[in-house]
């Protein structure tokens, strides 16, 4: 039966891409946006802060605690922002900058940062990222298959057993770090990174092989995405953002959909309850304060812990519980314009596991990595040149103390990170956010949950009758393109 009226719960970017492509699947179906904050956007949330120092010298500087950037490879994003007219908004970072070339790690007990290499030059450069990276990679070629079990492992497992321990835990734990703000013992290297777990399988176990071996396009060819030319424009380009920040995208979205007949947004509303009774072919959903509306077919894009919080009474979801979510604290730092470089030009650095685990002193500083941002998003900000704004991102698997994110400690260890000999110039700007329970991690076996999930929720004779599609950062990917294609395949069903 094709829908007459569509909840969505949740107005974050998943949920604000599935209102999108929903009015378009179903025009004549009524689709309601729920959202519990009266913020759009979820995760995604950009200010800007005027700052000065004291000198003469102002500026409007964008500020981002949630995602900073996005990939260009994501066809659904580039379609939403074809289709929203967002292409001059965009601002990007050349594949040949500074901010795409020069990526750092800070190895716990290594002073300073080490780069990380840019072309293989480098290894002939550094005995030490030789014998971290270029020789596991050479052997790894030659490396029998070894793959233990044909259903999923954690990405310390896969990377441990192609590229040895040591690779594992620094190349690969940075990198979850990075991502997924989660120790890369429990992620899913299935779920996680499935373009490594697919190359070891073209490479007939080895994962360089499979990745120098070209791939068969079995993908959906690129017509099917309304890009118009900006699959052209992104060649060459490695990551994006908005001159007016990420938030630009949930607000282009808002504006579309509520310009449209058949969506209405609801923010301040709190979903406390979801039903399918037996009896009734519709869907009730209980707002917090009682009131309750129907529903002939339910989106949710809420957590998936969340979402069984508001499904007790229908039965049992399976899986909701399975996967840990990540909090981060995110401090954002603008420095005042100094007459030296506060760090050197690049993306930013990761910091891995250390090898003592996560409570050992050799990371006293809780710090997962930091951001350079003003290499690559400076043309967010107004004003006089020579503000530095950069981002530390800490916790995840690390247990912080509250004292932690005091200034204090994170300047004195960035500046150690940095390789500073002099203290860091007080910041003309300093503030840090707790995001609790932000990051989903995706633990071993997610994929095939996910679709043992899925199995339940399409079954028309089961309790969700069909009509409960279940999306978001909890269930497919966590990237920001991700939640975006998500949303553009919700209700595909339903026709
Ligand atoms: C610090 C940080 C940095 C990141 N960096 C990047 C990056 O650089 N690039 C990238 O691609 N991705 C990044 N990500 C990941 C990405 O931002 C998120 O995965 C994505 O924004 C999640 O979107 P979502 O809509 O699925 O979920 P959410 O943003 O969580 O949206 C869900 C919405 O549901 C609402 N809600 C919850 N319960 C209810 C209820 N009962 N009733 C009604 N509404 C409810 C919430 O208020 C929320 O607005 C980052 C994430 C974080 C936290």
């Amino acid at each position: 039966m094709a829908p007459k009226a569509i909840a969505v719960i949740g107005g974050g970017i998943t949920g604000l891409s599935a209102a999108f492509h929903l009015s378009k699947r179903f025009p004549r179906a009524q689709i309601t946006i729920f959202e519990r904050s009266n913020r759009i956007g979820g995760w995604i949330n950009s200010r800007h802060v005027k700052v000065s120092d004291g000198s003469g010298h102002n500026a409007t500087i964008c500020l981002e605690a949630g995602p900073r950037t996005l990939r260009p490879n994501s066809k659904a994003m580039l379609e939403l922002i074809n289709q929203l007219h967002l292409q001059t908004a965009i601002i990007s970072t050349p594949t040949t900058s500074p901010a795409a070339r020069n990526r750092f790690i800070q190895i716990p007990g290594r002073e300073g940062l080490t780069a990380l290499p840019s072309s293989p030059l480098s290894f002939l450069r550094s005995p030490f990222l030789s014998s971290l990276i270029a020789l596991p990679a050479a052997k790894e070629m030659f490396l029998n298959s070894n793959r233990r079990s044909p259903e999923d492992e954690s990405v310390d497992e896969f990377m441990s057993r192609r590229f040895g321990d040591r690779f594992a835990r620094i190349m690969g734990s940075a990198l979850v770090h990075g991502i997924y703000a989660a120790d890369s013992r429990v992620l899913s290297v299935r779920a996680a990174f499935p373009t490594l777990w697919d190359a070891e399988e073209r490479g007939k176990g080895s994962v360089v092989r499979g990745f120098l071996r070209k791939r068969s396009s079995t993908s959906t060819p690129l017509q099917a995405y309304d890009v118009g030319d900006l699959s052209e424009r992104m060649k060459g380009v490695s990551a994006f953002s908005f001159r007016g920040g990420m938030e630009t995208l949930p607000h282009a979205l808002a504006t579309n959909v509520r310009a449209k007949q058949n969506v209405t947004i609801r923010s301040g509303v709190s979903i406390a309850g979801l039903r399918f009774l037996e009896e009734q072919p519709d869907a009730e959903l209980e707002l917090e304060g009682g009131e309750t509306l129907k529903f002939s077919h339910v989106v949710s894009t809420v957590s998936l812990p969340k979402l069984q919080s508001i499904t007790s009474q229908t039965g049992a979801l399976p899986h909701m519980t399975n996967n840990p979510m990540s909090t981060v604290t995110v401090v954002n730092i603008i420095f005042p314009p100094t007459k030296a470089p506060i760090h050197p030009a690049g993306f930013g650095y990761l910091i891995p596991r250390p090898e003592g685990g996560y409570g050992s002193e050799a990371n006293a500083s809780g710090f997962l990595g930091t951001v350079f941002d003003s290499c690559a998003l400076a043309a967010q900000d107004s004003g006089d040149a020579g503000f530095t704004k950069l981002t530390v991102m800490m916790g995840g698997p690390h247990k912080l103390d509250r004292h932690q994110s005091d200034p204090s400690h994170v300047l004195s260890h960035l500046a150690q990170h940095l390789g500073s000999s002099d203290a860091l110039p007080e910041p003309a700007f300093y503030e840090a956010r707790e995001q609790v329970d932000c990051i989903p991690t995706p633990t071993v076996g997610h994929v095939q949950r996910m679709s043992e999930l899925l199995a339940v929720l399409r079954d028309p004779a089961g309790p969700w009758k069909g009509r409960l599609e279940v999306i978001g950062a909890g269930v497919g990917g966590v990237s920001v393109g991700d939640c975006v294609e998500a949303g553009r395949n919700a209700g595909s069903a339903w026709n």
